[in-house]
């Protein structure tokens, strides 16, 4: 046997899941598979040909069929939407031999009790991005669910032109989000409630479990993990795109990859999703909508924290003060090693110019930092901004300036060759985004998109 199933969520009341079988479907390929994450999860496909790996990855040859879709509300673009998943179902929890538990979930296998009007798949542009985007994300060293493989259909789907199916076989600590508490906290039995709270924290912060003051210490826990993921992002210059309530993961793990994409020129402003039109969701308001997501998960256990309602909404305002600083100060840091400077001092003002020269010049956000590095700066642009910068302490910082990061333009490309029958680029890419430290030889995937290659839209490609 491969997997080590044991599954969990499926003991808590029925209410938070629904069993689904996925669609059987005969023409597989397996597309993209992921040997390191393989191996870190004790998975040995070894003996296996491609078509039996694909069942095995798919779950077909799961004895008791334990398959399940997840029940969950959020707010979508600030709008309250009872959710679930539309498109996605666990085939089971693996226990690694590290004893670590992961959700094996399928993305785009067929409708769910919670579809709605969608069709239940997903189309192989949209999961090679994920699959491309979330990897690199985890290889930056930034906590985010993983890409086990990507296995194409054999049927199309129609999007707005028909695309090949695929399916996603995405990793997970879990897949619980503050979504997920917004939909029990509507229910009218506490008690399940209060079950589904206790299983999340025994499975995600067991440490906290036994804690006198477990429920607070519960939300600070999930505020510090977010925070720092959000600084994280900034630092490699990525968009979520959709920061939904539904799409925060509880686990600390960057989730759903949608429209989300990482950062050509520097514009704080800058919104991708074709959905975001009032940017909501752009790079310099991901903090903000950070806190505001934090807020809404609060407000599922006020009752936990305090039996006096006032009491409680004061300790949670108390802490989102704390970690609103926090991320001010956490974010100062990030960007003074970005520029190499003594974290000990105060470069507000440096940091602030650079961003604002890299602003106006519409320079780009990863490779500007290397050429600072690389002491080729325009003269023209940095000279008055340099003497200042050479007044400052400096450190040596490694692994915080990505050479690589996934571009859009790059990964368009890829798409259309992928959808032409041509996997070479896809092959060579996923390879050089393991080391997104390392010296690049390949300077077509480093060097910023020429106007004519620039993608101004992503598509949740739903
Ligand atoms: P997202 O913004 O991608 O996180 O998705 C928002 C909601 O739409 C989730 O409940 C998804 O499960 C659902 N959804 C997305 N795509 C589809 C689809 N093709 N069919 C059914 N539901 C979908
Ligand atoms: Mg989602």
């Amino acid at each position: 046997m491969v997997w080590n199933f044991q599954d969990s969520y499926t003991k808590l009341p029925s209410i938070f899941y629904s069993k689904v079988n996925p669609e059987n479907f005969s023409n597989k390929k397996l597309v993209l598979f992921n040997n390191d994450l393989a191996e870190e999860l004790n998975l040995d496909f070894n003996k296996y040909d491609d078509d039996e790996k694909c069942n095995i990855l798919l779950g077909q040859n799961k004895l008791d069929k334990n398959y399940f879709s997840q029940a969950y509300a959020g707010h979508q673009f600030g709008n309250f939407t009872i959710l679930g998943d539309g498109r996605a179902v666990i085939i089971g929890e693996h226990i690694t031999k590290n004893n670590k538990r992961v959700d094996i979930q399928l993305k785009g296998s067929g409708e769910t009790p919670y579809s709605r009007n969608g069709d239940g798949k997903a189309a192989l542009g949209p999961m090679i991005r994920e699959y491309i985007l979330s990897e690199a994300m985890h290889n930056l060293g930034i906590s985010s669910t993983r890409a086990l493989a990507v296995i194409t259909t054999g049927e199309n789907v129609l999007r707005d032109k028909l695309e090949p199916g695929a399916i996603l076989i995405r990793v997970a600590k879990s897949h619980i989000r503050v979504g997920t508490f917004q939909f029990g906290s509507l229910l009218k039995n506490r008690e399940e409630f209060h079950n589904f709270i206790s299983y999340t924290i025994s499975r995600l912060y067991p440490d906290i479990e036994n804690n006198n003051n477990k429920y607070l210490k519960f939300y600070e826990t999930i505020c510090s993990s977010q925070i720092k993921l959000v600084v994280d992002w900034m630092r490699v210059g990525f968009i979520h795109g959709v920061m939904n309530t539904d799409n925060m993961s509880l686990s600390g793990e960057t989730i759903d990859y949608g429209p989300a994409a990482y950062l050509d020129e520097y514009n704080p402003k800058k919104v991708f999703s074709s959905i975001d039109k009032m940017g909501r969701y752009s790079f310099e308001n991901q903090s903000k909508i950070t806190l505001w997501n934090l807020a809404r998960f609060a407000e599922t256990f006020l009752h936990l924290i305090d039996k006096n309602e006032k009491i409680s909404i004061k300790k949670i305002e108390d802490i989102l003060n704390k970690y609103k600083k926090i991320f001010e100060q956490s974010w100062l840091t990030m960007m003074s090693m970005k520029l190499n400077l003594d974290t000990n001092y105060n470069n507000e003002e440096v940091i602030k110019e650079f961003l604002d020269l890299m602003h106006i010049y519409k320079l780009d956000y990863t490779n500007t930092f290397l050429d600072l590095e690389n002491n080729i700066l325009d003269e023209n642009i940095f000279k008055n901004w340099m003497e200042k910068y050479k007044k400052s302490k400096f450190r040596n910082f490694k692994n915080i300036n990505p050479k690589i990061i996934p571009r859009n333009h790059i990964i368009d490309q890829i798409i259309n060759e992928v959808y032409s029958g041509n996997y070479s680029q896809l092959y060579e890419l996923e390879k050089i985004l393991k080391n997104p430290y390392e010296k690049i030889k390949n300077k077509k995937y480093i060097a910023q998109p020429l106007e004519s290659e620039k993608v101004f839209e992503t598509f949740c490609g739903t």
